[in-house]
């Protein structure tokens, strides 16, 4: 069944659905996005996402085309019109398409943003991969400085992936002057003596709305928490690990280059904190 997609104001069938040859995020992936998760047809962590999404506006000096109401709205009317109960709604926004390619950025009062949504229909909480756990590679982290900034430049954690996969794992721990900065479409974490590490927010990592999700509750839970950077080798002798995103929620890693961590099973950290996170975000959605 073909989606219905939203394309700058309009809603439309996935295949009637166009964006400019000269648009900059095609061109200068000039453009960023969000994914906000679905549970049971509502969205989890929305204002975190709608508030992130309006900080990267504001450091690529991109207004921003919608209020965060406009933008909730659009998200529950593809949510209904596409019948999603579980899943996430993508949302991508461009500096738009002028008329000729030019380094220089539009003047935005002549050249509107380009806004699109869309839905993607998936099984997150009943996820295989949270009963086996991840299989991660470390590879070197040589993307951009201003990691902190949620762009669409995503061709090198895409390499990343393709990366892991040829090694026969599931994902890829980015690793920068020693320390690792975080996964490629998601953030880092070991557990070592019931104490939980992750790397400190900084331009060098995406600040996850699903990682400030998790760490208070943690936190919330009496559990330890250490935000500071780590090392592969740090994380191999570690009880367990896992990641998080908004279309992961908690999800354990098992081995870190190919060493297993703990007894090789998702361990019981990683295991609580998924469960909190689904069952408080059931509770919050909207
Ligand atoms: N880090 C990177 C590089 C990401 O691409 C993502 C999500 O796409 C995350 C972390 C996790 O962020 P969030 O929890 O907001 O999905």
């Amino acid at each position: 069944m073909s989606r219905i997609v939203y394309v700058n104001g309009e809603y439309l069938p996935e295949d009637q659905a166009r964006v400019s040859v000269f648009d900059r995020g095609f061109l200068f992936a000039d453009g960023v996005y969000e994914v906000t998760s679905v549970i049971d047809g509502k969205l989890v962590d929305f204002p975190g996402h709608a508030a992130r999404l309006d900080r990267s506006l504001a450091e690529l000096d991109m207004p921003s085309p919608l209020t965060s109401g406009e933008l909730l709205a659009i998200h529950r009317e593809l949510v209904a019109r596409n019948n999603v109960t579980e899943g996430m709604v993508y949302l991508q926004i461009t500096r738009g398409a002028p008329e000729d390619r030019d380094f220089v950025f539009p003047d935005p009062a002549e050249t509107p943003q380009t806004v699109v949504l869309f839905t993607q229909s998936k099984g997150l909480v009943d996820s295989p991969a949270a009963q086996t756990g991840l299989k991660v590679i470390s590879i070197p982290d040589i993307r951009w400085g201003r990691r902190d900034i949620k762009t669409v430049q995503l061709l090198y954690p895409s390499m990343g992936k393709m990366m892991a996969r040829r090694a026969g794992a599931d994902d890829a721990w980015m690793v920068e002057d020693g320390f690792v900065t975080e996964g490629t479409s998601n953030n880092a974490y070991i557990v070592k003596d019931g104490r939980i590490v992750t790397r400190q927010l900084g331009n060098e990592i995406l600040h996850g709305i699903t990682r400030a999700a998790v760490l208070a509750f943690a936190r919330e839970a009496q559990m330890q928490v250490e935000e500071r950077p780590f090392t592969i080798d740090e994380a191999q002798a570690a009880d367990e690990a896992f990641i998080t995103s908004a279309s992961t929620f908690v999800m354990p890693v098992v081995s870190v280059d190919g060493v297993a961590l703990g007894d090789g099973k998702p361990g019981p950290v990683a295991r609580r904190l998924r469960e909190i996170y689904i069952e408080q975000s059931r509770k919050a959605a909207v």
